[in-house]
């Protein structure tokens, strides 16, 4: 083995163990809360190391890459799509995707639940908020989100499982936890309305920076890149 798989390993066991100690800090049990391996721009044999350390949940955010990666990596592998989706690459990845985190549109919805329906499968989406209400992100605003999951709901074979955010970048993370609470506040306010296929057991949030206060305000999902392969680098 060399060094850069090695330390995979390492950034896993320590990403886990932090995420295990927000869990106990919150009174919560550990296997409520799932690790996405966010491996975006991290070539093949990082993830294969990753998977063989155990991750069986990959995120990435471009459909190219991800549908890539599909067709080489072992078959029981869950694939998140956590980044914007346009409404002509819906139809690469039904069929392939466990999840799609990113759907803020009544249109990208109808999309998927056609392809959804054409293929004869089920999908599974969370609603993208941007409950920070930053004009650079995508996303519903918070007042907007039940309507849309109304919405959704409505429509063929597609499933809205809960929520999803992507908080501001900070360099202290309690800034961010006033958006954690918010989400939970949506998704508990969403759930009361009982709407039918919609179940709101999903909270997306926390990523390298702040996926500790993300566990200790009720994140199911965290999405970790750097934390876990490093860097990125862009070319
Ligand atoms: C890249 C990305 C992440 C992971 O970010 P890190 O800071 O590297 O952990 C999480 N969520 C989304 C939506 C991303 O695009």
């Amino acid at each position: 083995m060399n060094e850069v798989p090695d330390l995979i390993q390492e950034n896993l066991k320590s990403v886990q163990e932090h995420m295990e100690n927000a869990c106990r800090r919150a009174r919560r049990e550990p296997r409520e809360v799932t690790l996405i391996a966010v491996s975006k721009t991290k070539p093949i044999e990082m993830l294969k190391e990753a998977y063989e350390t155990g991750c069986r949940d990959f995120g990435e955010n471009k459909v190219q890459e991800l549908v890539d990666k599909y067709e080489v990596m072992p078959k029981d592998i869950r694939w998140h799509m956590i980044g914007h989706l346009q409404r002509n690459k819906v139809k690469y990845l039904v069929g392939k995707v466990y999840l799609i985190h990113s759907v803020d549109s009544f249109r990208l919805a109808e999309e998927i639940s056609r392809e959804a329906v054409k293929k004869g499968v089920d999908v599974n989406v969370l609603v993208e908020v941007n409950v920070a209400g930053e004009e650079s992100k995508f996303g519903t605003t918070c007042e907007e989100t039940l309507d849309l999951v109304r919405k959704i709901a409505g429509l063929p074979r597609v499933f809205v499982k809960g929520l999803m955010t992507i908080a501001p970048y900070v360099e202290n993370s309690e800034e961010n936890r006033q958006y954690f609470v918010n989400l939970r506040k949506l998704s508990v306010d969403i759930k009361k309305q009982n709407i039918d296929n919609v179940s709101m057991e999903v909270l997306s949030m926390g990523m390298t920076g702040d996926y500790e206060v993300a566990v200790e305000e009720g994140a199911t999902y965290i999405r970790v890149g750097t934390g876990i392969f490093g860097e990125r680098t862009y070319l």
